[in-house]
């Protein structure tokens, strides 16, 4: 078993992925951890170090207990992908592509070695290792340390997951676009195939993925216990599903967003910001409350330009104030804005081309609801801001946080994204984009009205929830004590 370090202080180990909707939560969650006296140890690729050696320098200087940072290489040559290629955000569909990206979770695996070395040398109490790392447990268990999972998702994405890979009711319909339920939940899901995140829609096969994401699930039951960036009263029914009925140990311990008190914090999240945080912070202050909305799809989206301008022209006949995050092209030369769009909308709208203060805008009182594609990273932080959301998801397990959020939870609308990018894109028209988003930002739908007063009231009891004596507080105290009875 891992130990107290020479000082009787819990010294946690947090393994993330190198991809930012991974990182940004792995990072808080130690900052999380440290601010109950915990020495945490983010262990992190070079160049991915250096996004986060800010914010770390920070904490540490806070007199707050110690994180520290331990580098290891990233071996993206030997996975035959540029040297440079250390976070999954470097490749996209126009320069890489999905060979690449199948090589950086080769890559990934080759992190095994350099982490067991470290291990060895450090011998902290418990590893926080990320789901893609199914073989952390192993490794962790060679030097008797207990391995929690981060998966990055909410429960409920996880609980449709399980559901899934028990009950396999995908197997039994007649096409890709039939709707099937998904069985034994808390409430009637309906999935079609196309909207499976790759782990369930890659089952069986032999490829190198389905391989990988074989082992990920197997690895869920070997686990010590799951931590979830989520709180009890967000989903309910799902954190006791997912004790009561799957069996399974976890701590709620989010938003781990919210850690985040200064303009500093908020703004320096991730990558550094192409805009200024006083620049945008002058912007919304000069826009009336609730009457921006933000239009933005994580770390990875990867439109045409032809869906851009779909976007563009959505967002300008709405009439909206907008904020829009379009990821940089500069590896394009096509036009992706409709002509005069810049000029049309000068005062109003307000694009930021590359990365974005997210959690600072989001929590802004102009804005007034988010365009988003269901990542849980963005979904959550929309919901600790107590927006409604327009939900567009893309792939990964996006359309079951549309889910969550459109018909669990009904806090947001679809914008009608019928299947995940995997299975080619369909085009989003205009007019949907449009007809989504002046409903979401009406002030007279009594539909609306109650999505809004509803997100609003979950995000207090976010607040509460992480805050001395809440739900997420008391969760996080209950695990850190629990590993220090183990050690
Ligand atoms: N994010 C940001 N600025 C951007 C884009 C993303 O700060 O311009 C942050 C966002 O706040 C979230 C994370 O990056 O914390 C994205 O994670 P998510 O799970 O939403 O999506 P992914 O990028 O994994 O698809």
């Amino acid at each position: 078993m891992g130990s107290l370090n020479g000082h009787n202080q819990l010294h946690v180990y947090f393994f993330p992925f190198m991809a930012h909707g991974h990182l940004i939560p792995a990072v808080d969650m130690a900052k999380l951890f440290a601010s109950r006296g915990v020495k945490t140890t983010i262990v992190i690729t070079p160049l991915n170090a250096a996004f986060f050696s800010k914010t770390i320098q920070k904490h540490s200087s806070s007199g707050r207990a110690e994180i520290q940072a331990r580098i290891i290489d990233f071996p993206a040559a030997r996975a035959g992908l540029p040297e440079q290629c250390e976070n999954l955000d470097f490749i996209t569909s126009r320069n890489l592509g999905m060979e690449a990206t199948i090589n950086f979770f080769r890559a990934s695996t080759m992190l095994q070695e350099p982490f067991e070395k470290l291990l060895e040398q450090d011998r902290p109490a418990c590893v926080v290792a990320d789901m893609f790392y199914p073989w952390a447990t192993e490794s962790a268990a060679k030097f008797g340390i207990p391995r929690l999972v981060f998966h990055g998702t909410s429960c409920f994405a996880q609980c449709v997951g399980e559901a899934l890979a028990s009950h396999a009711p995908q197997q039994r319909v007649e096409s890709d676009a039939e709707p099937f339920v998904v069985p034994g939940l808390p409430d009637e899901v309906r999935l079609t195939k196309r909207q499976l995140s790759p782990s369930a829609a890659l089952v069986g096969g032999t490829s190198f993925l389905s391989q990988l994401f074989k082992r990920v699930r197997e690895s869920y039951s070997e686990v010590y216990g799951t931590v979830f960036n989520s709180f009890y009263e967000l989903e309910p029914a799902y954190v006791d599903h997912f004790r009561k009925i799957l069996g399974r140990k976890a701590w709620y311990v989010g938003p781990v967003s919210l850690c985040n008190g200064d303009v500093e914090d908020k703004a320096s999240r991730g990558k550094g910001a192409v805009i200024d945080k006083d620049e945008c912070l002058k912007w919304l202050d000069s826009k009336e409350a609730n009457a921006v909305v933000y239009v933005c799809f994580g770390s990875q989206a990867d439109f045409t330009a032809q869906q851009l301008r779909e976007i563009a022209v959505g967002i300008e006949s709405s009439g909206q104030p907008f904020i829009w995050v379009v990821r940089g092209r500069n590896d394009v030369e096509e036009d992706w804005l409709p002509e005069g769009f810049q000029e049309r909308t000068a005062g109003r709208g307000l694009i930021i081309q590359g990365w974005a203060p997210q959690v600072l805008i989001l929590e802004h009182a102009a804005i007034g609801g988010f365009v988003t594609h269901c990542g849980w990273n963005s979904t959550l932080e929309g919901i600790a801001a107590g927006l409604p959301m327009v939900t567009w998801p893309m792939g990964a397990e996006q359309f079951y946080n549309e889910k969550l959020v459109t018909e669990v939870v009904k806090i947001g609308l679809e914008v009608g994204v019928e299947q995940s990018s995997t299975y080619g894109v369909k085009m989003i028209r205009s007019e949907a984009v449009e007809r989504a988003v002046r409903r979401i930002m009406s002030k007279e739908d009594e539909v609306m009205a109650e999505m809004r007063r509803k997100v609003k009231g979950l995000g207090e009891a976010a607040r509460k929830a992480v805050e001395a004596g809440g739900s997420s507080y008391a969760d996080l105290g209950a695990l850190i004590e629990e590993l220090e009875l183990m050690s």
